[in-house]
Protein backbone atom coordinates (compact mmCIF):
# COMPACT_ATOMS: atom_id res chain seq x y z
CA UNK A 1 0.00 0.00 0.00
CA UNK A 2 1.46 3.15 -1.14
CA UNK A 3 2.43 6.14 1.26
CA UNK A 4 0.44 9.01 1.63
CA UNK A 5 2.26 12.16 1.74
CA UNK A 6 -0.03 15.24 2.15
CA UNK A 7 2.04 18.42 0.86
CA UNK A 8 0.47 21.47 1.95
CA UNK A 9 1.78 24.63 0.27
CA UNK A 10 1.35 27.02 2.57
CA UNK A 11 -0.62 30.58 2.66
CA UNK A 12 -2.28 31.66 -1.11
CA UNK A 13 -2.80 34.63 -2.64
CA UNK A 14 -5.74 36.69 -1.21
CA UNK A 15 -7.31 36.04 2.84
CA UNK A 16 -4.08 34.32 3.57
CA UNK A 17 -1.16 35.77 2.05
CA UNK A 18 2.27 35.37 3.73
CA UNK A 19 5.71 37.17 3.80
CA UNK A 20 7.15 39.08 1.10
CA UNK A 21 10.69 40.09 0.44
CA UNK A 22 13.21 41.05 -2.42
CA UNK A 23 9.89 41.27 -4.28
CA UNK A 24 9.09 37.07 -3.99
CA UNK A 25 5.91 36.32 -2.45
CA UNK A 26 5.92 33.30 0.42
CA UNK A 27 2.70 31.89 -1.20
CA UNK A 28 4.59 31.57 -4.74
CA UNK A 29 7.19 30.05 -3.50
CA UNK A 30 5.58 27.66 -1.05
CA UNK A 31 3.35 26.60 -4.25
CA UNK A 32 6.19 25.88 -6.62
CA UNK A 33 8.67 23.85 -4.26
CA UNK A 34 5.06 22.23 -3.15
CA UNK A 35 3.74 21.23 -6.66
CA UNK A 36 7.84 19.95 -7.53
CA UNK A 37 7.85 18.01 -4.66
CA UNK A 38 4.86 16.34 -5.61
CA UNK A 39 5.92 15.71 -8.84
CA UNK A 40 8.72 13.59 -7.62
CA UNK A 41 6.44 11.98 -5.36
CA UNK A 42 4.26 10.84 -8.47
CA UNK A 43 7.15 9.22 -10.60
CA UNK A 44 8.05 7.10 -6.83
CA UNK A 45 5.32 4.28 -7.09
CA UNK A 46 5.75 3.91 -3.41
CA UNK A 47 3.62 7.04 -3.12
CA UNK A 48 0.76 9.22 -3.66
CA UNK A 49 0.05 12.35 -3.25
CA UNK A 50 -1.96 15.70 -2.62
CA UNK A 51 -1.29 19.33 -2.84
CA UNK A 52 -3.91 21.73 -0.41
CA UNK A 53 -3.23 24.21 -4.03
CA UNK A 54 -3.75 23.35 -7.21
CA UNK A 55 -2.93 26.19 -8.81
CA UNK A 56 -1.13 29.15 -8.04
CA UNK A 57 -4.18 31.47 -8.13
CA UNK A 58 -6.23 28.96 -6.16
CA UNK A 59 -7.68 30.59 -2.99
CA UNK A 60 -8.35 28.51 -0.34
CA UNK A 61 -11.36 29.29 2.82
CA UNK A 62 -12.38 32.62 3.52
CA UNK A 63 -10.14 34.08 5.93
CA UNK A 64 -6.75 33.06 7.37
CA UNK A 65 -8.62 30.24 10.46
CA UNK A 66 -11.14 28.73 7.19
CA UNK A 67 -7.88 28.00 5.21
CA UNK A 68 -5.42 26.36 7.75
CA UNK A 69 -8.93 24.27 8.38
CA UNK A 70 -9.98 23.10 5.37
CA UNK A 71 -6.03 22.17 4.28
CA UNK A 72 -6.03 20.04 7.81
CA UNK A 73 -9.57 18.34 7.47
CA UNK A 74 -8.38 17.45 3.68
CA UNK A 75 -5.44 15.21 5.53
CA UNK A 76 -7.20 14.36 7.86
CA UNK A 77 -9.85 13.07 5.80
CA UNK A 78 -8.24 11.29 3.43
CA UNK A 79 -6.39 10.04 5.87
CA UNK A 80 -2.85 11.05 4.69
CA UNK A 81 -0.19 9.24 6.40
CA UNK A 82 2.64 12.38 6.76
CA UNK A 83 1.87 15.92 6.42
CA UNK A 84 4.16 18.49 5.31
CA UNK A 85 3.54 22.23 5.62
CA UNK A 86 6.05 24.49 3.17
CA UNK A 87 6.86 28.00 4.42
CA UNK A 88 9.21 30.55 4.14
CA UNK A 89 10.20 32.47 7.18
CA UNK A 90 10.58 36.15 7.91
CA UNK A 91 12.18 38.26 10.43
CA UNK A 92 12.50 42.10 10.95
CA UNK A 93 16.02 41.10 11.70
CA UNK A 94 17.40 40.91 8.13
CA UNK A 95 20.69 39.07 8.99
CA UNK A 96 18.52 36.19 10.39
CA UNK A 97 18.60 33.31 7.93
CA UNK A 98 18.56 29.18 7.56
CA UNK A 99 16.15 26.29 7.63
CA UNK A 100 14.54 24.85 10.33
CA UNK A 101 11.12 22.58 11.46
CA UNK A 102 8.65 22.81 13.57
CA UNK A 103 6.81 19.97 15.37
CA UNK A 104 3.84 19.64 17.53
CA UNK A 105 5.89 17.95 20.88
CA UNK A 106 9.01 15.78 21.05
CA UNK A 107 10.11 12.77 21.07
CA UNK A 108 8.14 11.93 18.06
CA UNK A 109 7.83 10.57 14.61
CA UNK A 110 7.31 13.94 12.76
CA UNK A 111 10.50 14.90 14.82
CA UNK A 112 12.73 12.51 13.28
CA UNK A 113 10.53 13.17 10.09
CA UNK A 114 11.37 16.93 10.15
CA UNK A 115 14.95 16.35 11.19
CA UNK A 116 15.90 14.34 8.15
CA UNK A 117 14.33 16.43 6.17
CA UNK A 118 15.55 19.96 7.14
CA UNK A 119 19.13 18.12 7.08
CA UNK A 120 18.45 16.85 3.39
CA UNK A 121 17.50 20.80 2.20
CA UNK A 122 20.66 22.00 4.08
CA UNK A 123 22.79 19.68 2.17
CA UNK A 124 21.30 20.54 -1.13
CA UNK A 125 20.76 24.36 -0.87
CA UNK A 126 23.36 25.08 1.47
CA UNK A 127 21.19 27.26 3.76
CA UNK A 128 22.54 27.14 7.55
CA UNK A 129 20.25 24.22 10.21
CA UNK A 130 18.78 25.84 12.58
CA UNK A 131 17.06 22.52 13.77
CA UNK A 132 14.03 21.65 14.79
CA UNK A 133 11.18 23.58 17.68
CA UNK A 134 8.02 22.79 19.23
CA UNK A 135 5.24 24.43 18.94
CA UNK A 136 1.95 23.14 19.48
CA UNK A 137 0.30 26.08 18.83
CA UNK A 138 0.48 26.23 15.16
CA UNK A 139 -3.10 24.96 13.85
CA UNK A 140 -1.63 22.42 11.25
CA UNK A 141 0.47 20.73 13.67
CA UNK A 142 -2.32 20.88 16.86
CA UNK A 143 -4.77 19.46 14.24
CA UNK A 144 -3.53 16.89 12.13
CA UNK A 145 -3.95 13.27 12.73
CA UNK A 146 -0.67 11.89 11.30
CA UNK A 147 2.60 12.83 11.96
CA UNK A 148 2.91 16.71 10.80
CA UNK A 149 5.91 18.86 10.56
CA UNK A 150 5.87 22.79 9.49
CA UNK A 151 8.89 23.00 7.07
CA UNK A 152 10.66 26.77 6.93
CA UNK A 153 12.58 26.68 4.10
CA UNK A 154 14.62 29.63 4.50
CA UNK A 155 14.10 32.90 5.36
CA UNK A 156 12.76 35.44 2.74
CA UNK A 157 13.81 38.73 4.07
CA UNK A 158 17.44 37.51 4.22
CA UNK A 159 19.15 38.32 0.47
CA UNK A 160 21.20 35.36 0.68
CA UNK A 161 18.66 32.98 1.37
CA UNK A 162 16.02 35.02 -1.05
CA UNK A 163 18.39 34.37 -3.90
CA UNK A 164 17.95 30.65 -3.27
CA UNK A 165 14.23 30.68 -2.50
CA UNK A 166 14.25 32.41 -6.15
CA UNK A 167 16.89 30.35 -7.67
CA UNK A 168 16.96 26.87 -5.84
CA UNK A 169 13.12 25.80 -5.71
CA UNK A 170 13.95 22.53 -6.93
CA UNK A 171 16.42 21.69 -4.88
CA UNK A 172 14.35 22.40 -1.77
CA UNK A 173 11.87 20.33 -3.06
CA UNK A 174 14.29 17.66 -3.46
CA UNK A 175 15.36 18.01 -0.41
CA UNK A 176 12.72 17.33 0.99
CA UNK A 177 11.80 14.01 -0.84
CA UNK A 178 15.13 13.06 -0.11
CA UNK A 179 13.99 13.54 3.67
CA UNK A 180 11.29 11.68 3.74
CA UNK A 181 13.10 8.48 2.27
CA UNK A 182 16.10 8.98 4.54
CA UNK A 183 13.48 8.84 7.68
CA UNK A 184 11.70 6.29 5.93
CA UNK A 185 15.06 3.88 5.02
CA UNK A 186 14.31 3.83 1.72
CA UNK A 187 16.47 4.48 -1.74
CA UNK A 188 15.49 7.20 -4.57
CA UNK A 189 13.29 4.83 -6.90
CA UNK A 190 14.43 4.29 -10.25
CA UNK A 191 12.23 5.95 -12.07
CA UNK A 192 13.14 9.00 -10.62
CA UNK A 193 16.78 8.71 -11.28
CA UNK A 194 15.89 7.84 -14.52
CA UNK A 195 14.08 11.47 -14.45
CA UNK A 196 17.12 13.24 -12.87
CA UNK A 197 19.72 11.65 -15.72
CA UNK A 198 17.20 12.97 -18.76
CA UNK A 199 17.91 16.47 -17.42
ZN1 LIG B 1 4.24 31.05 6.26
Amino acid sequence: MAIKIYIDQGHGPGVNAGAEGFGLLEQDITYMVGSYLADIFRLDDRFEVKTSRNSITENIGFNSSSSLRLRVNEANNWPADYFISIHCNASVNTSANGTEGYIYSTPSTAYDLSKSIVEEIVRRTGTKNNGIFTNPSLYVLRYTEMPATLIELAYISNFNDAVKLSSDQYQFAFGIYQGVLNYLGLNISDAVISMLGND
